[in-house]
């Protein structure tokens, strides 16, 4: 099965990039997911076979714990916590991959580091309309996640034979996390012709699922069911549903980074719905909601989250940010939800 992505001159531009590179540095976006934080090692783990011994992967903060397994994970460095290494890191780097993601702000707070970097970029990504300068962009939506696309670009490389398991079970996560346990956008058979050569590699694909999906405490569980029974409001005549959630909530439930993971894809259970939303108060910053979207059946949800939203992402998985109160954020949502009546009748 043909896997390659880059055209001859691309792979040469890639070689070239990568035999020129001493110093490297890999960064993904802020909150990294299963696919940003999978695909970073990944590649990290790619680089080391090919004999770089010079790697810092930089992440702008927190990896939530399900993804601590994650062979490589004690390399990350938080740039939230540890600010001076990752600034001295993107200063001596000659190479900067940046991973998963389409636009410089969606590394937060690492933004101006990134920019202020004189090294060479390598973008690898899926996100819809990349808008960042590099001397290699790599940008492929159609692909279910940024490891699958690494998968490929290590197989048009050459480096299939000698990928070791720590590295497919990190694409495996990637691509597994990125199409909700291969429910969506993973319809065309290269992924499971994928699936099967990192099965060969060893992985054990059970226990990943396992390490992902089943990591709730009994709190996470409880303020997830009951988020699903109290606050989800649903429009019937819209195919729509949106829920919203208070520090306070958390709190109450002992809310940690990634108990929320997910949570908005449940609505989508719901008969010919459309649009699921979600929002959250960022547990940091005041007047921060933090906004999830997922849409089906149809309708395609990334134009709202630009439009309404600060935000964007892929056609049916897009994200985005609200500067306001969680009321406030509310009355956007019913107004977004209104702008798009037509569509989601
Ligand atoms: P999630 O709802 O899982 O946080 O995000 C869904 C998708 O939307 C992810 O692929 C993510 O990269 C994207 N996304 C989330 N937040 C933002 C944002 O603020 N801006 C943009 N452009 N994309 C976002
Ligand atoms: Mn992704």
């Amino acid at each position: 099965m043909d896997l390659n992505l880059l055209s001859t001159e691309e792979t040469a531009t890639l070689r070239n990039l990568l035999s020129h590179a001493t110093h490297i540095v890999i960064c993904a976006h802020k909150s990294p997911d299963g696919d940003a934080i999978g695909s970073s090692l990944a590649w990290m783990h790619y680089l080391q076979q090919i004999g770089k011994t010079d790697i810092k992967v930089c992440m702008p903060d927190a990896t939530p714990d399900f993804l601590h397994w994650l062979p490589g994970h004690n390399c990350v460095i938080r740039y939230d916590r540890r600010p001076k290494e990752v600034e001295k890191a993107f200063r001596e780097a000659d190479l900067v991959c940046c991973l998963d993601f389409n636009q410089n702000s969606r590394v937060d707070a690492m933004q101006e580091v990134l920019e202020h970097s004189n090294a060479l970029r390598l973008l690898v990504d899926h996100h819809l309309e990349p808008d960042t300068d590099n001397a290699l962009t790599v940008s492929h939506p159609e692909m279910s996640s940024t490891s699958e696309i690494v998968f490929r670009l290590i197989s048009q490389l050459g480096g299939y034979g000698e990928m070791t398991r720590q590295c497919a079970a990190c694409i495996y996560c990637g691509m597994m996390t990125d199409t909700g346990g291969f429910t969506y956008n993973s319809s065309r058979p290269e992924i499971f012709y994928i699936i099967g050569q990192l099965l060969a590699k060893g992985i054990d694909k059970d226990e990943i699922y396992n390490r992902v999906f089943h990591n709730y405490s009994s709190n996470a569980l409880r303020l997830r069911a009951h988020i699903i029974l109290n606050k989800m409001k649903v429009i019937e005549e819209l195919h729509a549903s949106y829920y919203t959630v208070t520090k306070e909530e958390m709190t109450k439930f002992h809310f940690i980074k990634g108990d929320m993971e997910g949570l908005v894809n449940v609505p989508q259970q719901i008969k010919g719905l459309k649009l699921s939303i979600s929002l959250r108060e960022d547990t940091e910053k005041p007047s921060l909601v933090l906004v999830s979207l997922r849409s089906s059946n149809g309708f395609h949800c990334q134009p709202m989250a630009a439009r309404f939203f600060n935000g964007g992402g892929h056609a049916d998985a897009s994200g985005g940010r609200l500067h306001c109160t969680i009321e406030e954020a509310e009355q956007i949502v019913i107004k977004a939800i209104l702008y798009y009546k037509e569509e989601l009748r």
